[in-house]
């Protein structure tokens, strides 16, 4: 009798823990800030523009649901699990949703301060655990990611990489992996090892001394960017030093709430700058620029560089940013034979992130003999949103596609893109609707205009 009694109470016991346990929500740091959930007057004009919304279509994985559930978790009526990670996890961060919202809710800040209570409390599955772990201890480490981008040359040039695609076994075997492998562009070994001196002086009359951040897969996959981003300061007036011991700006980490790895990358790239006594710190991606802003945010809680990060991110500038306020001085040039056609994709770290949308139609409306044309959606993700097509294939797939059929049906003879993960996302998508364009940094088409270059379409 005795034993079944202490039975029936370990059960009850079990089940107490079982509940506390399942009830468990975020943890005391930082948690999403209630009085900013209830500026939510849940109206859910946010929804037609959330592009998890549109591809997934349930209210959980809307900005509206979103907030429902960090109130109730906040509140202890819902528990952090598995099931409510999922809704938390298919939100792209693009941030249109702020754009929207007629209440000015700052969604960013929420979903911001959710994720790393996320990545500390909610236990993810072993696979899942090893990808993440191969794509932010990579990614952000341009001296990891060198030699193995190496072998993947060797993989490109062997065609084997071909018979990969061509069967579509790793999509079989892991559609994340298939993903991961389906946005590698074409790798140019010399690019690899193509090193911008620390120091670039200006052309001409020097107007500013100006900081520039490499960025980490902009400079293994878009060195030419770089170079021409280079080209376009140092043309325009602009000194431009470029501190070799960077690295990554953090935001692979951040956005993913890799709270740790984020502060840390974010107080190297703040030690970099230290003595380099410039005017402005320039960025040309948009995912890069938008965490570079917000480093006083994740250094927030501490105190040897809560200062210097805000005195940082006074200086920091995207690159469209920074000439369209300085206005251009070197003089353009025509970059095709003909008068032409271009569309701008707006990548949303800059629209919606950074409130930029008109500085790089501005510049590039500069060129002569360039025509601008708008795309349905421009507001819309392209579905890369920083690792995220590699994360979530398949709304990424579906987000990919509408972009590219946007673009194209433009009629536009080229593409501009201010983000290295837009540009991998279009190329995709292009090329899996079997169509060439060029898909341009408008960085490349001013350094093309200043040189007199010309473009072949
Ligand atoms: S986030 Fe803004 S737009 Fe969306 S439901 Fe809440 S108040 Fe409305
Ligand atoms: S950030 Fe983008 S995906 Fe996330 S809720 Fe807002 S609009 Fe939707």
């Amino acid at each position: 009798m005795q034993s079944s009694q202490n039975e029936i109470k370990n059960t009850s016991f079990d089940f107490q823990t079982q509940l506390d346990k399942q009830l468990e929500g975020f943890d005391e740091k930082h948690p999403p800030k209630q009085d900013l959930i209830d500026t939510c007057v849940h109206c859910g004009f946010c929804l037609s523009t959330c592009p998890s919304y549109r591809v997934i279509g349930k209210e959980m994985d809307s900005p509206r649901g979103r907030i429902y559930l960090m109130d109730a978790i906040n509140k202890g009526e819902a528990a952090l699990t598995e099931a409510t990670t999922e809704h938390f996890d298919s939100c792209l961060g693009c941030l249109a949703c702020v754009s929207t919202c007629p209440s000015g809710v700052e969604y960013d800040k929420l979903i911001a301060a959710t994720r790393p209570q996320v990545e500390r409390n909610q236990p993810r599955s072993l696979w899942d655990k090893l990808y993440r772990s191969l794509i932010f201890n990579l990614f952000p480490y341009p001296k990891r990611l060198r030699p193995l981008l190496m072998v993947l040359w060797l993989y490109q040039i062997s065609g084997l990489q071909k018979l990969i695609r061509g069967t579509g076994w790793l999509k079989f075997f892991s559609p994340r992996l298939a993903a991961m492998e389906s946005i590698l562009p074409n790798i140019k070994l010399q690019n690899l090892w193509q090193e911008l001196p620390d120091i670039i002086p200006a052309q001409n009359q020097k107007r500013y001394r100006v900081g520039m951040i490499l960025g980490c897969v902009q400079r293994l996959f878009f060195s030419p960017v770089n170079e021409a981003t280079a080209r376009v300061l140092t043309a325009n007036g602009c000194e431009v030093v470029i501190p070799k011991t960077q690295g990554c700006c953090a935001a692979l980490p951040a956005h993913q709430g890799q709270e740790n790895q984020a502060q840390a990358l974010a107080k190297q790239m703040i030690d970099s700058f230290a003595d380099t006594d410039v005017d402005y710190i320039i960025i040309n991606a948009a995912g890069c620029g938008h965490t570079l802003k917000e480093y006083a945010h994740i250094l927030q809680d501490d105190p040897e560089y809560k200062a210097k990060a805000e005195a940082f991110v006074a200086k920091v500038r995207d690159v469209n940013e920074f000439l369209a306020e300085v206005g251009l001085t070197a003089e353009l040039s025509p970059i095709t034979p003909e008068p032409t056609t271009l569309v701008y994709q707006d990548a949303c770290h800059l629209l919606h992130g950074q409130k930029i949308s008109l500085q790089p139609r501005q510049l590039l409306r500069n060129i002569p003999d360039i025509t601008l044309k708008e795309p349905v959606d421009a507001a819309l993700c392209c579905g890369s949103a920083g690792v995220y097509n590699m994360l979530q294939p398949q709304v990424a797939d579906e987000l990919g596609q509408q972009k590219v059929d946007n673009l194209l049906n433009t009629g536009a003879k080229m593409i501009a893109s201010s983000n290295p993960g837009c540009s991998l996302q279009i190329v995709k998508h292009l090329k899996l609707q079997g169509k060439e364009m060029k898909v341009k940094h408008p960085m490349e088409l001013l350094d093309a205009s200043i040189r007199g270059e010309k473009i072949e379409i």
